[in-house]
C-alpha cells in the first residue's frame, strides 16, 4: 500500500516539477529550462533539481518537492495548478510516525476567502496573548521573522510536503532550520503586524500555494478531516467553501457521547455554547444584555474582562464570556 502511494507521489512530483518549471521559465535561464523538458523520467528530473552530493538535499524536508530553501520568503512562489491533470496523495497521518496536532483549540473568527476585497488566504483562530501555537506537524522551520503583515510569523516546512504559516505571534520559541515535532510548542498568540485583536493567522500551502484549511482539518473536531490528503486542481480554488463537515453533525455526535450530554443539556441557551468564549460588542449591548444572553451574570463578565458595572463597552471589543 505505502510503496502504491510512494509511487503515485513520485509520479505527481515529476508532473508537478515539469508545471512548477514552466511556471518558472520566465525566471529561469533557456538552458535550465531545456534540460528540465527533456527529462521524461521522474527520477532523472529530479536528478536535474538536486546535486544528490549535497548532503543538504536529504536534510530538508520535502526537498524532492521544492527547489530551494530559505529563511526570508514567506510567499513561495506560487504555482498554476489549474491545469493540474493528476492527484498527488499527501499521507499526513500514518497512525505511526506522522500525525496532526490543532496549533490553538479556538474557534474561529474569520474564514478563508475574500474579505474586504483582499483574499485572505488563512483562517483566523480566536486565542488570548500568550496562549502556546503549536506545530501542526513534523518539520523543519523554514522562516521565522516578522513581517509587517503578518508580525511575528512562523512558516514551517513539513516532511509531508505541505507548509503551514503562524501569524500574528507575540513571541517564538523556535529558530529558523530547527527540526520541529507536531504538537511542539512554536512560539505564544498575539496581535502583532496586520492585526485588529490576538489571534493565530493559520495558513496551510501547497508548493506554496495556499488552499483552504477546511481541506485538511475538521475545525469543529480540531482533528484531520482525512489522514490523507488528496490534491487535485481543486484543491487551490479561491472560494469560500463551506467545510464538508456539518455544525450539526457534530453537535449531535458530542451530545450522544456519555457524561456530558447530562452537563450541555443543564447549561442554560445552547444556542450560546456554539458562539465560543467570546462576545464581540454590538451597538446597543450593555453587560446585562451580555450576561443574559450568554447565562451569566455582570459581575463574572466584570471578573473575566477587568470591568466594572460601570465600565463603557466599545462597539467590536471583545468580551469574555465564561
Ligand atoms: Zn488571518
Amino acid at each position: 500500500m505505502l510503496r502504491t502511494i510512494t509511487k503515485v507521489v513520485l509520479f505527481t512530483v515529476g508532473v508537478i516539477a515539469m508545471i512548477s518549471n514552466v511556471a518558472f521559465g520566465q525566471q529561469t535561464n533557456e538552458q535550465a529550462f531545456e534540460i528540465i523538458e527533456s527529462a521524461n523520467d521522474s527520477i532523472d528530473l529530479r536528478s536535474n533539481f538536486y546535486d544528490v552530493t549535497d548532503s543538504l538535499s536529504d536534510y530538508f524536508p520535502a526537498n524532492e518537492l521544492y527547489e530551494s530553501w530559505d529563511n526570508d520568503g514567506i510567499y513561495y512562489p506560487k504555482v498554476d495548478f489549474s491545469n493540474k491533470k493528476d492527484t498527488t496523495i499527501i499521507v499526513l497521518c500514518d497512525n505511526k510516525t506522522n500525525f496532526y496536532v490543532q496549533p490553538v483549540k479556538g474557534r474561529i473568527n474569520s474564514e478563508y476567502g475574500f474579505r474586504h476585497r483582499r483574499f485572505h488566504y488563512g483562517i483566523d483562530l480566536d486565542l488570548d496573548i500568550g496562549d502556546s501555537v503549536k506545530c501542526a506537524f513534523d518539520g523543519m522551520v523554514r522562516v521565522s521573522r516578522y513581517h509587517k503583515g503578518y508580525g511575528n510569523v512562523i512558516v514551517v516546512r513539513h516532511f509531508n510536503g505541505l507548509e503551514t504559516v503562524y501569524g500574528h505571534l507575540s513571541g517564538s520559541r523556535v529558530h529558523e532550520n530547527q527540526l520541529v515535532k507536531a504538537g511542539q510548542l512554536l512560539g505564544y498568540g498575539g496581535s502583532t503586524g496586520r492585526s485588529t485583536g490576538p489571534h493565530l493567522h493559520f495558513e496551510v500551502r501547497y508548493l506554496g500555494t495556499p488552499m483552504n484549511p477546511h481541506k485538511v482539518v475538521d475545525f469543529d473536531k480540531f482533528k484531520l478531516l482525512n489522514d490523507t490528503l488528496y490534491i487535485t486542481n481543486k484543491t487551490f480554488e479561491k472560494k469560500n467553501t463551506k467545510p464538508t463537515y456539518s455544525k450539526t453533525t457534530s453537535t449531535v455526535k458530542s451530545s450522544t457521547s456519555g457524561t456530558t450530554t447530562v452537563k450541555s443539556s443543564t447549561s442554560g441557551t445552547t444556542a450560546s455554547k456554539s458562539t465560543g468564549n467570546y462576545h464581540y460588542v454590538k451597538k446597543g449591548d450593555t453587560l446585562g444584555g451580555i450576561a443574559g444572553k450568554y447565562g451569566t451574570s455582570v459581575s463574572s463578565l466584570c471578573k473575566l474582562n477587568g470591568l466594572t458595572a460601570k465600565s463603557i463597552l466599545q462597539i467590536g471589543q471583545k468580551v469574555r464570556v465564561r
